[in-house]
């Protein structure tokens, strides 16, 4: 491996989560967010003269829900302390409830979409215009061309939404991809059960991730950086595979650098090995997984698709099982996570092999406890059984129904999804787009209805107890969702709760249980065998590989609305209006580039441009690293029109299973 350069090092300090912990305990390099978070205080709002108080808040930006305090000089939020762990993301939770561009009441569109030309309406004028299409919908047995988009921490607003779809015939009701969904398709295909992965970190002593950024935003970033500073304390081994040596990769105590796209060949490379030094599974279906990875993935094979030699291969296995408490980890990516179910099978297979399915430090599953089923009538019943039914959202776009009325629920597919377009064009015909959320997005251009959404600080800890407050109509998603479905006749029924405050009451815990046994899915897996080599092997026309990385705080773009996010960029991540993609100086050399070129990227997709070269040797050669998150055509001043998508030339081949498009490896050219 060549010598790291440091800057570069910091440079992809990735994600959110990144940050404090992190980077002020092992790199010494001060995260100077809280310092930008009291500018923007202080410039541009003077806090009144006052008592200081602190009162108590939850983060909602994650399932870890940190606790917050809040310093209140008078009746103004001036900072907030994490309680639990310090995370950026909760810490700087005031440039939302201040920012200067928030939603402030319910907005109706004036003119065509995607103009982003509102007037305000009042809560009852859009309620009864929402509730009146939903019921008249319904009445024509037309449920099923009502659908939902909920983003990845929706949570309880994203039940209720779920709810009234089933209460209304549909069950077009989905969440935005990333490692949640991916996790959950993964864990229902292998174990037919409704959860998502929960890895015993606190617990492991040896950590293999196939890609995933531990310690940039994956997952729940204050949980990872309180684990991350556990492993260093008690020796833990981690080990990061990845084709770019991002903040996750240069912490780590070994990084595994491999060819693009390649981590699910070396999971099952590893899980060949295993099983050669006797190790067994008690997995459904291993005997058909095992007859592929010895015809497919040996060790030559293996080497050839990663770049690893079939010792450095031979060494990892053994090192697993040599380790007391040893764990894989699926999904890759930071904030932006994107896969395949095959490759979390792999890597499920590994964990089998190395007895970590239920194991202190090894695997298990997170079911989560949920509203219930609501009561269905007859007629609603027989439209979601008769319905074309979509594995996730991009198969959903690309595949499914044109909606006549669909909620938006504090997501931005249209910015996130490599299916964005033709999203916004499916949006364009919806008779009607209702959207909540606290700031106009891509996706929002689009909305016919934008009810205004509360920041976390402005929702109390506890029944009863303060919270931060501005002056503006905002509610709570949940509250407008239920006032909505309590003006439908027929849905009101199955919303019994007054507020969302009832709801958290009323909703089931989530249960951590053992893993159990798995199934393989051998068809997927035979699939994946097939696929995995023509898509890796060096195409003629785009001879790039290219891989995302998220830059601190930025993550997969939810960030770029905040000023101190901004600030923190480095001039070659973002110059002005220009963002900067990362090349090996070999590789850009080869085709005609130079420190500060300006390029286009293309696809078979299509092209974007133009982008700055950045050379660093902490990239593979042939691949261009691109930032995600830039791009954006709305999300106010901060974000709009800085950099380019890469999610519209990004692959876009559909997971079967989890109907989510696989984005994370693309071929492409400088043009
Ligand atoms: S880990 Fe960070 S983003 Fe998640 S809840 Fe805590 S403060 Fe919020």
């Amino acid at each position: 491996m060549n010598k790291l350069e440091r800057k570069d090092v910091i440079k992809l300090a990735g994600g959110a989560v990144l940050g404090t912990a992190v980077g002020t305990v092992f790199s010494g390099a001060p995260f100077l967010g809280l310092q930008w978070l009291v500018e923007w205080t202080q410039d541009q709002y003077v806090p009144g003269s006052g008592d200081e108080k602190f009162i108590a808040s939850i983060c909602q930006s994650c399932s870890n829900k940190c606790n917050l305090s809040i310093r209140m000089i008078g009746n103004r939020a001036v900072k907030v302390e994490t309680s639990n762990s310090a995370c950026p993301v909760g810490a700087n939770a005031l440039q939302l409830l201040y920012h200067p561009e928030r939603i402030r009441q319910p907005l109706k569109k004036v003119g065509g979409k995607g103009n982003s030309k509102f007037k305000p309406v009042s809560w009852d004028e859009a309620i009864k215009d929402i509730s009146a299409k939903a019921e008249k919908l319904k009445s024509e047995n037309k449920g099923a061309a009502i659908a939902a988009i909920n983003g990845q921490n929706a949570g309880l607003s994203g039940q209720l939404l779920a709810r009234l779809l089933k209460t209304l015939g549909s069950a077009s009701c989905f969440v935005e991809p990333g490692l949640a969904t991916l996790s959950a398709a993964a864990v229902k295909a292998t174990q037919d059960i409704d959860g998502s992965l929960h890895y015993d970190f606190e617990n492991s002593d040896y950590i293999l991730s196939f890609g995933a950024r531990l310690v940039e935003g994956w997952g729940e970033p204050s949980r990872m950086n309180k684990v991350f500073a556990g492993w260093k304390a008690r020796k833990a081994k981690y080990v990061q595979v990845d084709t770019i040596c991002t903040r996750s990769a240069s912490i780590a105590d070994q990084w595994v650098p491999v060819k693009a796209g390649s981590e699910a060949a070396l999971a099952l490379g590893i899980a060949y090995y295993l099983m050669k030094m006797g190790r067994g599974s008690n997995a459904a279906n291993f005997g058909e997984l095992a007859k592929i990875i010895n015809a497919d993935f040996t060790p030559e094979k293996v080497s050839q698709l990663t770049g690893l030699k079939p010792e450095a291969i031979e060494q990892i296995a053994k090192d697993l099982a040599g380790a007391g408490n040893a764990v894989a980890v699926a999904g890759r990516g930071g904030w932006g996570v994107s896969s395949s179910t095959a490759e979390f099978v792999a890597v499920q297979a590994v964990n089998s092999l190395i007895g970590s399915l239920g194991r202190r430090g090894g695997v298990q599953v997170a079911v989560n406890g949920g509203l219930g089923e609501p009561a269905v009538d007859a007629a609603a019943a027989e439209s979601i059984k008769k319905a074309k039914k979509q594995s996730g959202l991009d198969d959903y776009i690309k595949n499914g129904v044109q909606p006549e009325l669909l909620f938006v629920n504090e997501a931005d597919p249209v910015f996130k999804s490599v299916y964005g377009a033709p999203l916004a064009e499916k949006m364009e015909k919806t008779a009607m787009v209702v959207a909540f959320l606290p700031l106009i997005n891509d996706t929002a251009q689009y909305a016919d209805y934008i009810f205004p959404t509360l920041s976390w600080l402005e929702i109390p800890a506890a029944k009863g107890k303060d919270a931060a407050a501005v002056k503006t109509e905002s509610k709570h998603a949940a509250d407008a969702i239920l006032q909505i479905a309590k003006k439908i006749k027929g849905s009101d029924t199955a919303f019994a709760w007054n507020s969302f405050k009832d709801i958290i009451a009323a909703a089931g815990k989530t249960e951590i249980r053992g893993a159990g046994n798995l199934t393989i899915p051998a068809d997927v897996m035979k699939a994946f065998a097939a696929e995995l080599p023509k898509k890796l092997a060096p195409a003629k026309d785009f001879p790039l590989a290219m891989i995302p990385f998220e830059a601190a705080l930025l993550g997969d773009g939810d960030g770029l609305a905040f000023p101190y996010v901004l600030k923190g960029l480095d001039d070659t991540t973002l110059t002005g209006r220009k963002m900067w993609v990362l090349m090996n100086p070999e590789t850009a050399k080869k085709h005609g580039a130079s420190e500060g070129s300006r390029v286009d990227l293309e696809s078979k997709r299509g092209e974007v441009g133009s982008v700055k070269v950045h050379l660093t040797k902490t990239i593979a050669p042939d691949v261009v690293a691109v930032p995600l998150g830039f791009g954006h055509k709305a999300y106010t001043s901060y974000a709009k029109g800085k950099g380019v998508n890469p999610k519209l030339i990004m692959s876009n081949d559909i997971d079967s299973v989890s109907g989510a498009a696989d984005w994370w490896y693309t071929s492409v050219k400088l043009s």
